[in-house]
């Protein structure tokens, strides 16, 4: 069956931008989401002209129920949710934390994703579409310094196993992408607009790209439908586990 509709959300930066792109190569149409205006625009305009597909912007914070109510309950029909948006704050140990930072990763990475899931279940139920969640390495080994990050990744691998569970029986997949260490703005987001501390992250080494992400996704995409890929787990060659990286 043809793929008509995918929806991505944080598509305005860094993998969930590269995962819409490569559908839109597929001439998948498109709802794109993220809280910056400007870039859903530009998007919008760059995706339906090159690439001949319907583009429809939804620009809200997944964080707010009521927003993503609003945004996501026209939607009937949809063949890919990718919950991609999700963001890490601070690598304070846990006793010098600041609570906004914690709320925001929780509401964002764990009940953003929730909400999104779960308003969107009857279109993604009535295509026996395909989930998507962008997970982490995170969420697999805890790293001083990221108790509260790596508590929202180990809850989307737990959401992944429980959807698995809970829709065992209605052809829907659920794939959980565990990645290692991608260059794209997530460091500059975690260290609050701080790019020289961003840019050590990946200093003499070479770290994944959003690309390199999503040809990941894409191939867990075009498996056949009686193939799921439950957890797919990539790391950089330079980085043999969140604690081992070896740099030039
Ligand atoms: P990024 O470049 O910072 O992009 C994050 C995206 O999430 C942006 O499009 C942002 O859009 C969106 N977003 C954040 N908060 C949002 C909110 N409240 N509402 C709507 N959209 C929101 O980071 P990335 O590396 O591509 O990260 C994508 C996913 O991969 C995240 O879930 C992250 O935790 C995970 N991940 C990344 C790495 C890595 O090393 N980069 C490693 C493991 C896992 P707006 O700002 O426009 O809202």
């Amino acid at each position: 069956m043809k793929l008509r509709w995918a929806l991505v959300t944080g598509a305005t930066a860094g993998i969930g931008y590269a995962i819409a792109e490569n559908l839109a190569k597929r001439s998948i149409n498109l709802y794109i989401t993220g809280r910056r205006k400007d870039r859903l625009d530009k998007m919008r305009e760059h995706f339906q002209k090159e690439y001949g597909i319907v583009v429809q912007e939804l620009n809200y914070d997944i964080q707010s129920f009521e927003e993503s109510e609003k945004a996501l309950s026209d939607i009937q029909e949809l063949d890919i949710l990718v919950n991609n948006a999700g963001l890490a704050l601070g690598t304070e140990k846990f006793d010098e934390g600041h609570v906004n930072d914690w709320d925001q990763m929780i509401d964002t990475n764990v009940k953003g994703l929730l909400y999104t899931t779960r308003l969107l279940m009857p279109a993604i139920k009535h295509k026996k579409g395909y989930i998507i969640n962008l997970g982490s390495v995170a969420g697999r080994y805890v790293y001083p310094g990221g108790a509260v990050y790596n508590a929202s990744k180990f809850a989307v691998r737990a959401i992944s196993e429980g959807l698995r569970m809970d829709l065992l029986g209605t052809g829907i997949r659920v794939t959980n992408i565990e990645q290692g260490m991608v260059e794209t703005e997530f460091s500059v987001v975690r260290f609050k607009d701080d790019k020289e501390k961003a840019d050590q992250v990946y200093q003499g080494l070479k770290p994944l790209t959003a690309e390199d992400i999503a040809q990941t996704v894409m191939w867990c995409i075009d498996q056949p439908k009686h193939v799921n890929v439950q957890e797919l787990v990539i790391y950089p060659t330079d980085q043999a586990s969140v604690y081992h990286v070896h740099r030039q």
